[in-house]
């Protein structure tokens, strides 16, 4: 190489580094701006909302979903022209309009007459963000004398145990407060729509439809509102008692 070709090297060279330096710098603006976008993505979780002063405090505005039970061709469990379905929808509206009515964000899974299939209600659980999952639904057995409400929970080897559990306690019972409805517990039972669910979720077995006293209060309006309420405030309950601390 003589000197004129060395001149062209070094020259090539500087010019590689400066372009080298630019485009290096790019790369990183590019990059910082990702985790800005990373970070600034909406945070539906009120655990993770900040006040003014950037710190970490719970907010009573929660985000709840709410999914009734069956639909469509789906009519869950019947008694004569009475379904499931139907009873899970309007409980489940009646919930999601009293907990607006307080400031939270209510989704609900379905708000029509349409059938969902069980990953289908998980992908909306788990990309809701929402604080709990409460599924609504309303019990049937062969032996007519079973009546009352019951909330099931499930954890997979523990996941999310005690806030299961809690979450089961506060709105099974709020749910019997009126209506004289019967207080048969919480159950822990592997149901798929638990299963799916990484945020806590909860099923409630809205009375017995096979349950003469049972039926004749999920044919009134009323007490459908009354206990779409209850629900309600055990879910309140719940949320400000475990986002004290
Ligand atoms: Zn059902």
């Amino acid at each position: 190489m003589g000197i004129k070709g060395r001149k062209n090297y070094v020259l090539f060279y500087v010019f590689f580094i400066l372009i080298m330096l630019v485009f290096g710098k790019y790369i990183k603006i590019l990059n910082v701006n990702n985790s800005i976008n990373i970070t600034t993505t909406p945070v539906f979780n009120s655990m993770h909302r900040q006040d003014s002063d950037n710190r970490y405090t719970p907010l009573k505005k929660y985000y709840i979903i709410i999914d009734p039970g069956h639909g469509g061709m789906d009519k869950g469990t019947s008694y004569g022209n009475m379904y499931e379905k139907d009873l899970t929808l309007k409980i489940a509206r009646y919930a999601a309009s009293y907990l607006k009515s307080k400031g939270n964000v209510v989704f609900l899974t379905r708000n029509e007459d349409k059938l969902l299939g069980l990953d289908e209600i998980g992908d909306k659980v788990n990309s809701s963000y929402a604080d709990v999952f409460v599924s609504i639904h309303v019990n049937s057995l062969s032996d007519n004398n079973f009546s009352g409400i019951t909330t099931l929970y499930y954890d997979i080897n523990g996941y999310q145990k005690n806030e299961r559990v809690k979450l089961a306690e506060s709105i099974e019972r709020e749910a019997v407060k009126n209506d004289s409805w019967k207080n048969r517990g919480i159950k822990r039972q592997n149901l798929a729509v638990l299963r799916y669910s990484k945020i806590p979720g909860v099923l409630v077995e809205c009375g017995f439809i096979t349950n003469a006293e049972d039926r004749a209060r999920l044919s009134d309006e009323g007490v459908l509102k009354r206990l779409g309420e209850n629900i309600s405030k055990g879910i309140i309950d719940y949320l400000n008692e475990n986002h004290k601390n």
